[in-house]
């Protein structure tokens, strides 16, 4: 007989609440997924990427035992044996030229993931004790614009408010397509029912996208625009509420806000007949949208994916914000609220190195191109030149982590060629794929199944306020070490110990204190702050993971202050397998959430204001003709889920999106197969024709593999200044036959 397990899905940031059918043992086969219709969260929603949780368990290409690559040969081998290649490849290079010859990608994974997420900053944190420079993140091609901008007007780079969208009148939507990604910055289950939600009681939802997505065709309206050109619209739309006198003020944000009156003198050159031409967008309907939003008595802007992956991310984050803030919709019922997270997470700290009153950017550069650091990070288009640029300092080791730069990074065939060059390459990673089949030894954890789990980040982002915690569905085996052993044991080696000798428990003792000892040093505000650390160190149960679990729940809104009030701890949240409801968003915690040093929204920036002229550059620019955009789909997640066969059965969804305007024009008929190039590269796919296309745009979908990887096409060189995020969304592009009809 199957026993039932509650699970909470970690593929994506609604966080669903699952029951998983498991046989029982010997095999442990998984039967049935479903979702948990008594999860107090997600009620029963799921999206078809939870039901293959099974399949991701039960894969046979997922590794079980370490793999040591010999040539072009991958051999399993002992955790004894693997730990001593370790030793081998990355000693020598520590011992001659020092951590600084050493950096660490993070894959997206690792958020979602509660053993990778709690200890990442242990790897980070102690390789940079040592002298390791940047490390290197798809945050520098998907998200960082948001990151900063955050960081900048509300003081913490994860502390962003979120739409209401529960009770907006009037949502408009940026370049995000909860359709397929289930919310991103914005976690809530059933996104899509919420966005049909808002129709039915009245309201309206505006989707401003280059593409009719699946979240545009079922939206009020779809305003397409063109890519890149965002900043240009909201600057349009930040003129008009102000020169047609619809902005007033917010009694709310009274106090609470500085520098608006500069924000909107900036939008002066930027008149609705003027961004007309660049931005696709007829000067009429960029008045009406702002009279729109006027006359809302509850509008909320909300901006994802396609805004922070282009030439002006920062820009148009920035300007999503200060409309909202403009339009009183900040910190306002039905606007755009501050969570309450019900989980204290590592990441919400400002890194030690954060020495400022502010977030500073642009510290440090690096060495090849001079490209700033944000966030102590590169733009990861940086890494293959910093692999192979021969010189001091160059970057001769490599640790990934749960990721796959040699599809997801623009630019990515001059990394897969950088990669074989590096002296040393671990990868902690359950699968060999494009990019861990070139390191020495690969490292592979634990199937999601097999793990607890529980998310802190996203609770940051989320419409209400939970707690949730799933034990393992299926018992762990017992003869390979936990991921974040894994980690702790290679930054022990980063230390200077033999990484076979490590002192796991030792080394976990030491970040955990490391944690509590900043929390308790930390001003006013944090529960923790002027306890003593090892007392509230003996306060918490457990270890690893758990630990640090019970460590964030019980600091966090609700937590006990460990032991200091009536409040949650790991322990009771463990006796609620639906979870803990603990109440939706609400307005008022401006305040409270304002992290900034003046206390207020802090709108004006130098890294800011000085991209404008930039803007007015593009302003000018002549058209580029037919650009490149990319796309998602729901039964994908970027490049990690594209080897699932549950997943990507049916026809082919690599085809590039094409309006039949452009079609005639380039000479090819749907299900042609097209050369599509850029100054970086070419690659062939079948052309599927539509106009759910604007004209001038074609799309395709990113985090394919091999001969059909979008970032063959992205220069790694255009970036977003101020976040230092590559543009992969309107890249100049042509289209041409490639002579070949695909048989139907
Ligand atoms: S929407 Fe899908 S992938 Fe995301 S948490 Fe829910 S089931 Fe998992």
């Amino acid at each position: 007989m199957p026993t039932t397990h509650r699970v909470i899905c970690p593929l994506c940031e609604a966080m669903c609440g699952l029951r998983v059918e498991v046989r029982d043992a010997p095999t442990y086969t998984i039967g049935r997924i479903t979702g948990d219709p008594d999860d107090v969260w997600s009620r029963g929603h799921l999206c078809p990427k939870g039901t293959a949780l099974g399949h991701l368990h039960e894969d046979p290409s997922r590794l079980r035992r370490p793999v040591v690559r010999r040539g072009d040969r991958h051999h399993e081998v002992s955790w004894d044996d693997a730990w001593a290649e370790v030793e081998r490849v990355l000693r020598p290079v520590l011992d001659t030229d020092g951590a600084a010859a050493l950096t660490v990608y993070v894959g997206n994974p690792v958020a979602h993931n509660l053993a990778l997420a709690r200890y990442i900053g242990a790897l980070i944190g102690m390789g940079q004790a040592v002298g390791m420079g940047a490390y290197y993140s798809p945050a520098t091609v998907d998200q960082w614009p948001l990151n900063l901008v955050s960081a900048k007007l509300y003081g913490g780079m994860w502390n962003s408010p979120v739409p209401d969208l529960d009770h907006t009148d009037l949502l408009l939507v940026l370049g995000a397509n909860p359709a397929a990604s289930q919310g991103s910055m914005l976690s809530a289950p059933d996104v899509m029912g919420r966005l049909a939600a808002i129709r039915e009681r009245g309201g309206s939802v505006v989707v401003v996208d280059p593409r009719r997505t699946p979240t545009a065709a079922k939206a009020t309206e779809w305003v397409p625009v063109r890519p890149g050109t965002d900043a240009l619209l909201l600057f349009a739309v930040l003129r008009t509420l102000a020169h047609d006198g619809l902005l007033r003020e917010h009694a709310h944000l009274a106090g609470l806000v500085a520098g608006l009156a500069e924000v909107i003198a900036l939008a002066e050159p930027f008149t609705p007949e003027a961004v007309a031409g660049p931005t696709g967008v007829p000067a009429a309907t960029v008045r009406r949208l702002a009279h729109d939003l006027a006359a809302a008595s509850a509008p909320a802007l909300y901006s994802r994916i396609g805004t922070c992956t282009q030439e002006f991310g920062s820009l148009t984050t920035w300007l999503v914000h200060v409309i909202g803030v403009a339009l009183g919709a900040v910190d306002r019922s039905g606007g755009m609220l501050f969570p309450e997270p019900s989980s204290w997470s590592p990441m919400f700290m400002k890194p030690p190195d954060q020495t400022g009153p502010g977030w500073e950017t642009g510290r440090f550069r690096s060495r090849v191109r001079g490209a700033p650091e944000v966030f102590g990070q590169y733009p990861v288009s940086c890494l293959a030149e910093e692999i192979t640029t021969p010189g001091e300092g160059r970057l001769r080791a490599l640790i990934t982590v749960a990721g796959n730069p040699a599809v997801s990074s623009p630019g990515a065939r001059a990394l897969a060629e950088a990669l074989p060059g590096l002296d040393a390459m671990v990868s902690v990673d359950n699968w060999l794929n494009e990019t861990s089949r070139q390191a020495h030894v690969v490292l592979p954890g634990l199937s999601p199944l097999e793990q607890p789990h529980t998310d802190d980040l996203y609770w940051m982002y989320a419409v209400r306020s939970c707690v949730k915690w799933t034990d393992p569905a299926v018992p762990p085996p017992t003869d390979r070490p936990e991921e974040w052993q894994v980690l702790l044991r290679l930054a022990g080696a980063l230390l200077g110990t033999p990484v076979a000798d490590v002192d796991v428990a030792s080394m976990d003792d030491l970040y955990t204190h490391g944690l509590v000892q900043a929390l308790c040093a930390a001003a006013g505000g944090n529960p923790l702050a002027g306890r003593d650390p090892d007392q509230a160190v003996a306060a918490l149960r457990g270890h690893g993971p758990e630990r640090l679990a019970d460590l964030g729940i019980r600091v966090g809104a609700w937590g006990d202050q460990l032991g200091a009030r009536e409040g949650l701890t790991l322990d009771d949240v463990r006796r609620h397998p639906d979870g803990i409801e603990l109440g939706g968003l609400e307005a008022g915690r401006l305040a409270a959430a304002l992290e900034t040093p003046s206390g207020t929204i802090e709108l004006l920036h130098d890294e800011l204001v000085s991209d404008v002229p930039r803007l007015l550059e593009r302003l000018g620019r002549p058209d580029p003709g037919l650009v490149l955009t990319s796309r998602r789909h729901l039964r994908s997640n970027n490049s990690w889920l594209n080897h699932v066969p549950a997943l990507t059965r049916g026809p082919d969804r690599c085809t590039l999106l094409m309006h039949p305007e452009d079609a005639v024009r380039a000479g090819v008929s749907d299900g042609d197969v097209v050369c599509v190039g850029t100054r970086e590269g070419e690659l062939s796919v079948p052309v599927a024709v539509s106009d759910e296309m604007m004209p001038g745009v074609v799309s395709l979908p990113h985090g394919w593999a091999e001969q059909r990887n979008s970032n063959l096409l992205n220069p790694g060189d255009v970036v977003d200044v101020p976040s230092g995020t590559i543009a992969v969304n309107g890249v100049p592009c042509r289209v041409e036959p490639a002579g070949v009809t695909l048989a139907t």
